[in-house]
């Protein structure tokens, strides 16, 4: 074997350092040309507005390419939200026979939880570039809220894909048609397991994004809205978890009450209710809303007085263009010219920002804080 003379040894290795020099000098070059990109590109900042619901995937667990989300997005949607459907609609043959249902309202058969949302969501969001990564703010929805391991799951889903989770949610306690269908124990606000899963989101710094009825569909005039009194006692349970309510309650047939926007303001003037904001995703929700100038302007009287507490969003499930996005933007032309421009950029993007970009500074430090590695 040829041994190295002391004169080759120190020729090959100050070769090593030129090289080593060269890499290290191209490398910071390529980072500064990559921050430079990174800058250049970013043509989203004056984007439209950021989603603060949208679900990547529908009740069969099936959806839009992440990197085609991305595309979609383009320089009309900044960040946005991303998350599945928890809620996995079975093909029952004996219900449906051959003909494979994709929503909950094609079928009788039940629905159930299906945790692995959460690892197709993770895995999807990591094989994006970091500067795709920056846009996005994918959510844990895989848990059973009538579960008192529920928060278990998700500290699991932390400990697994750290680096990648910003809230919790969308996920369902009370859905006009879907939660009878739900296989096992009623979800239920009064449950104990929800309380544990609202706690433990304080303590890391998730986002919940939860979905409750405001009412059951069409009340006799005398019935009790029970629901309210329940879900303003659990709000008020957790005053340090950051809570977005979404389409303020409203449903497909869930309509509004017909106090709804003195309602809304009580929460908003609430100190015990400062924790939690509005999403008016949905484009049922916008129907109702832009429904006449009186619904405008007694909706947008309430989001001027108090802009800092609602947030837009599309809840396009499994979207496969960017109009499915726009569409609902869209829809709320007259909304958006009848908010102050304070009003109107607080709902589009400002809250999103605030909110979402506190969540990754916090979830980021617990991860760093309570996960082993990490
Ligand atoms: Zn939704």
């Amino acid at each position: 074997m040829h041994k190295l003379s002391k004169q080759e040894y120190l020729t090959g290795r100050l070769m090593g350092q030129a090289f080593f020099m060269i890499c290290a000098v191209m490398f910071s070059s390529w980072s500064v040309a990559q921050t430079a990109s990174l800058a250049s590109s970013n043509t989203w900042v004056d984007a439209d507005f950021h989603d603060s619901h949208l679900h990547l995937t529908n009740y069969v667990q099936e959806g839009t390419d992440i990197k085609d989300l991305i595309s979609m997005m383009g320089s009309k949607v900044g960040h946005s939200t991303v998350f599945g459907i928890p809620l996995q609609q079975q093909w029952l043959y004996s219900t449906t026979g051959d003909w494979a249902p994709t929503y909950y309202l094609q079928s009788d058969a039940p629905l159930y939880y299906y945790s692995f949302t959460d690892a197709h969501i993770a895995m999807a969001y990591r094989s994006l570039t970091k500067q795709q990564q920056a846009r996005l703010d994918p959510m844990i929805t895989g848990f059973n809220p009538t579960d008192m391991y529920a928060a278990d799951h998700i500290r699991r889903v932390l400990e697994t894909f750290p680096g990648v989770f910003s809230g919790i949610g969308e996920f369902t306690i009370h859905k006009e048609f879907v939660s009878a269908k739900i296989s096992g124990e009623t979800a239920s606000l009064t449950n104990p397991a929800l309380d544990r899963i609202l706690d433990f989101a304080g303590e890391v710094g998730l986002v919940v994004i939860i979905h409750n009825d405001i009412d059951m569909p069409f009340p006799k005039p005398d019935q009790e809205p029970y629901m309210l009194q329940q879900m303003k006692a659990l709000f008020a349970r957790h005053p340090d978890t950051t809570i977005i309510w979404a389409h303020i309650g409203l449903g497909r047939v869930v309509r509004p009450l017909e106090e709804q926007a003195a309602l809304v303001e009580r929460a908003c003037a609430d100190p015990s209710l400062r924790h939690v904001h509005m999403d008016i995703s949905w484009d049922e929700v916008a129907k109702y809303i832009t429904a006449t100038p009186e619904t405008i302007k007694r909706v947008a009287d309430v989001i001027n007085r108090y802009p800092d507490r609602f947030l837009f969003g599309t809840d396009v499930v499994a979207p496969k263009s960017q109009d499915a996005m726009v569409a609902v933007y869209d829809a709320y032309a007259p909304l958006w010219d009848a908010l102050t421009p304070e009003a109107s950029i607080k709902v589009r993007k400002g809250n999103y920002e605030r909110l979402f970009d506190e969540a990754r500074r916090k979830v980021r430090a617990w991860e760093k804080a309570n996960i082993d590695n990490n």
